[in-house]
């Protein structure tokens, strides 16, 4: 380990505390720890959090709790201990923020588990309830929340597991949550200075968040969903060759490098990038006469333009069936600078966006 940071090490053993306060519930602290603290029976309700009951090392501890939700999750037993829409047990993040339309009108938004979970004969199925008819734009939501509950069961005799993330099969071990600490400090800053960037962008907000969860490797890609529904299809739909990850989807795939070379010829950036950092760097380093400024601003345009164009088109292949074509893409392309371009200001910005618009007149 080197020189220990005690700030660090500080950390990692509120993470023991809290860990063995959710894996060992019936051993170590016993129900009547649970009674005297007033917790609840699923959720953050676990946890000791009315303060004035708390004593001091417990407030210590109480501290350590967001690293903890963050460094953990929860395989599925009966499913009575965990939050339905706040937990995190399907997917990378808890439904409630990546479904967040369906939350909202949901009938129960704040339930376990095991309440959404229909029992028949040996099996059973999921029914998440809402308070009125669905919206056009909620449908999809919908239904990709039912097509991902696909892969999950209610297990009637197992215990609701906690999941060490870093280490699955290994579990909590101090020395983990010392590593987990001291690495996650440094995402966090990259994290923070993405930020920044992206959400500085002159583009409308919608896009910002698409973009937000892009750079984090959130959004529903094939290869993403299948993490959770092993056995689903995970070709890329654009050009059936490779599984569909965001960095292929976005910078490796044939048809999209198609698109980044006209981009290329338009002047807007180089093409030597093969992730989302080093195409984001490119962005900066635009070949057009262009001032420093003005470029990142440019890049931050024609980078989520291209994206952005791409997942409408990957949708419209996926929902719709349609045939994907380059050509259509770009043209999205196009149409999105030209109407993003309102955006941004100072004339050197706006022969650039005319470059992008001649170039394949
Ligand atoms: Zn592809």
């Amino acid at each position: 380990m080197g020189i220990l940071n005690m700030a660090d090490m500080n950390k990692a053993l509120l993470l023991k505390w809290l860990w063995c306060w959710i894996d060992n519930p019936s051993v170590l602290w016993g129900p009547l720890a649970r009674e005297r603290y007033n917790c609840g029976l699923f959720g953050r309700a676990l946890f000791p959090q009315h303060a004035r009951s708390l004593s001091g090392i417990w407030k210590g501890i109480m501290g350590g709790l967001e690293d903890f939700v963050q460094a953990t999750r929860w395989v599925i037993g009966t499913g009575d201990r965990v939050s339905f829409w706040s937990d995190l047990w399907t997917g990378n993040r808890p439904l409630g923020e990546r479904y967040a339309a369906i939350f909202r009108i949901a009938v129960n938004t704040d339930a376990p588990v095991s309440s959404f979970w229909r029992r028949r004969g040996g099996d059973g199925y999921w029914e998440v309830l809402v308070r009125r008819n669905l919206n056009d734009h909620e449908v999809d939501g919908y239904l990709q929340l039912l097509e991902e509950l696909h892969g999950v069961r209610v297990v009637e005799d197992r215990l609701d597991q906690i999941i060490w993330k870093p280490k699955p099969a290994e579990g909590f071990s101090v020395k983990g949550g010392y590593d987990w600490v001291r690495r996650h400090r440094v995402v966090e800053s990259w994290m923070a200075r993405k930020h920044k960037e992206v959400w500085g962008c002159k583009i409308p907000l919608k896009i910002k968040a698409f973009m937000w969860l892009v750079y984090q490797e959130k959004i529903l890609t094939k290869s993403y969903i299948s993490k959770w529904v092993p056995d689903i299809e995970k070709r890329c739909v654009l050009c059936g060759a490779e599984d569909e990850t965001v960095t292929h989807l976005f910078i490796a795939c044939p048809m999209v490098k198609q698109v980044w070379r006209w981009m290329s010829m338009a002047g807007g950036l180089g093409d030597s990038f093969t992730n989302l950092e080093s195409l984001w760097q490119s962005g900066k380093s635009l070949r057009n006469p262009v001032d420093r400024s003005v470029r990142a601003k440019v890049s931050q345009i024609l980078i989520p333009a291209v994206v952005w164009s791409t997942w409408l088109i990957r949708n419209h292949v996926v929902f719709r069936g349609s045939i994907p074509y380059a050509e259509n893409i770009w043209e999205s392309v196009i149409r999105m600078v030209s109407d993003w371009g309102v955006f941004c200001v100072g004339a050197t910005s706006v022969r650039l966006i005319d470059g992008v618009l001649d170039v394949r007149e």
